[in-house]
């Protein structure tokens, strides 16, 4: 692991205690998504800010996190999930089938959002 700045450690300990990944991983993610947006395709480096965590807000029984489903921009996470436009509606099935693809047999995952047991 290389030596982090001060800024870099602030960000480290950010997404350790709020997403339970290390900076690492949120850099592996971005080169795996090709430095862009996981929803819209926006390549990060447009972006004024980088890309934000997206994960399911409900955890697995036992799970101190929620699983990470992938890294979005800021219209992405704040406004394209309000939009019942086509193109939106688009984007985020694809978005959530490819996501469930590769995470089907993940016991990480919530079998179902709408159970309220913890
Ligand atoms: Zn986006």
């Amino acid at each position: 692991m290389r030596a982090y700045t001060a800024k870099e450690k602030a960000k480290d300990y950010h997404l350790r205690t709020t997403y339970g990944i290390t900076l690492e991983d949120y850099e592996k993610m971005l080169e795996k998504q090709d430095f862009k947006c996981a929803l819209c395709s926006k390549p990060a480096s447009e972006c004024a800010r980088s890309l934000h965590v997206d994960h399911w807000h409900k955890k697995a029984k036992g799970a101190k996190f929620g699983k990470v489903r992938g890294l979005v921009c800021f219209y992405c996470n704040r406004e394209r999930i309000r939009q019942h436009t086509l193109r939106s509606s688009f984007l985020l099935y694809q978005y959530m089938l490819r996501f469930a693809e590769e995470n089907l047999n993940e016991p990480a995952i919530p079998e179902s959002q709408t159970d309220s047991t913890d």
